[in-house]
């Protein structure tokens, strides 16, 4: 009883408050002016009475609009500036309609507000329906308490809140950037700025999401503080790693960067063949290294082919080029879609092997080696760059192509190079021929990927990218 007798008042007080605002708009001298002639002799002009205020919606970060017991206002810059909005055109305004631009100067791309709540749930790991917005009654102006009639927030920290009444001079909206902490009446460089860094930010959380196999990957990945993808790999093979924070992360006595991809940071890990067995701390993560064999393969080559090795000069030529074209790298992931064979030749040497040539201990085969037939075309494993496309004494003609953040792929003993040293690549695209260029014993391509200038195990790339390395519950 008690109770609604007091919330009676409160209505009562509302009421009171709305009616005298009424009744001064009704004596206000604009409708004078527009039924009486100007007077001739200058009088000082009587400052216009508050409007009432009496709902808001912001559509989006920029269009909204804001309806007085006399009228309506419309914004299409975020609060910025306010035009009236014609009364034929009111009832339009308020269902959403038309379909305004947004003003010069606002950003084009964005995320529409009804997607928000599921891109923030993607960092928090929580449930999109959880996102809890703030709903003030007051608000703190220049530490003036300030009565708020309604308010609309599109991030827990960005909001706009209407007061029950407005000057004409001033702006119908009050915005927050840190959760209705502070309010604004106007856009200061400040609120612009954190405006602009919460649109990119969910941005970047939009086009992060979608590069991971499934939205439950997607949330696993970008709610983790650091994230190992995957966490379990062998000598020979790479790992992903995403932190939330720039930083650097070292392993096997050196340090990687991490890059900003998205809405985290990024480096390849390459894990060497030296790799022991065991587990290793990586941020706040263990990284666990299985053992691998790889086989053994002996070949037989011609007394002239052996010697092409002992011309020392040549390849140390070649390795400063080969070097220089890999010593810089695109500080972003370059392609979108996944990885596809270069050919589809007979795999004659699979990746690891330890090679003896002529009954003597060479090398481990850090490749894919696919015999095809002359002059069967090649086609980029993925977009990219290429970094050299050249003919080289052991590799004969090949072709270097950069993937971004630390990541090449390599192709050896091409007949023709059908790209040169800074074209841009698209998956697919025909880059040479098969050949049996340099130190080959026939057709065939020699393909490989170097991370970080550690070659890494192909089958790892093909049909799929390093963001789908992980399985959910692995
Ligand atoms: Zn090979």
């Amino acid at each position: 009883m008690k109770n609604k007798k007091a919330s009676k008042l409160a209505l009562a007080g509302i009421g009171v408050l709305a009616a005298a605002t009424v009744v001064v708009i009704g004596l206000s001298p604009w409708d004078k002016a527009t039924s009486v002639p100007s007077p001739v002799v200058a009088t000082p002009a009587p400052t216009p009475p508050p409007r009432e205020a009496v709902a808001f919606h912001m559509q989006d970060w920029d269009r909204g609009w804001v309806k007085y017991a006399d009228g309506m206002v419309q914004t299409k810059d975020g609060g910025a500036t306010w035009t009236e909005v014609p009364a034929a055109e009111a009832a339009l305004v308020e269902a959403g309609g038309p379909a305004v631009s947004p003003a010069a100067g606002a950003q084009g791309a964005e995320v529409a507000p009804a997607a928000i709540p599921a891109l923030l749930s993607l960092e928090t790991g929580a449930e999109p329906a959880s996102l809890s917005l703030p709903q003030p009654t007051t608000v703190l102006l220049r530490g003036t308490e300030l009565p708020v009639k309604q308010a609309q927030f599109l991030t827990p920290q960005i909001g706009w809140a209407m007061p029950p009444s407005v000057k004409p001079e001033g702006r119908p909206l009050l915005v927050t950037v840190d959760g209705g902490a502070s309010w604004s009446d106007a856009m200061t460089e400040d609120v612009k700025a954190a405006i602009l860094g919460a649109k990119t930010h969910l941005l970047q959380l939009q086009a992060e999401a979608g590069v991971y196999a499934s939205e439950a990957d997607a949330k696993a990945v970008m709610s983790a503080g650091w994230k190992l993808i995957p966490d379990k790999a062998a000598p020979g093979d790479a790992v992903l790693v995403r932190h939330k924070e720039p930083g650097t992360v070292t392993w096997q006595g050196k340090t990687y960067t991490l890059q900003p991809y998205g809405a985290g940071y990024f480096t390849y890990l390459p894990i060497g063949m030296s790799a022991k067995p065991g587990t290793y701390p990586i941020g706040d993560q263990t990284l666990t290294v299985v053992a691998k064999k790889f086989e053994t393969q002996y070949l037989q080559v011609t007394q002239e082919m052996e010697s092409m090795k002992q011309d020392t000069a040549r390849i140390n030529a070649d390795q400063k080029l080969i070097d220089a074209a890999r010593s810089k790298s695109e500080p972003t992931f370059l392609f979108q879609g996944p990885f596809v064979k270069p050919i589809e030749g007979i795999l004659t040497t699979p990746y690891g092997y330890t090679r003896y040539v002529n009954g003597k201990f060479d090398s481990s085969h850090m490749a894919l080696d696919l015999a095809a037939k002359q002059g069967t075309p090649i086609k980029a494993t993925n977009d990219g760059i290429v970094v050299l496309a050249d003919l080289l004494y052991l590799t004969g003609n090949s072709i270097y192509i950069d993937h971004g953040m630390g990541l090449f792929s390599q192709y050896a003993h091409l007949s023709e190079l059908r790209v040169k040293a800074g074209d841009h690549v698209k998956q697919g695209d025909i880059i040479g021929l098969v050949g049996t260029t340099g130190f080959s014993t026939g057709p065939h391509l020699h393909f490989t990927f170097w991370a970080h200038n550690v070659q890494v195990n192909p089958d790892l790339f093909f049909n799929t990218t390093p963001f789908r390395w992980m399985k959910v519950g692995k």
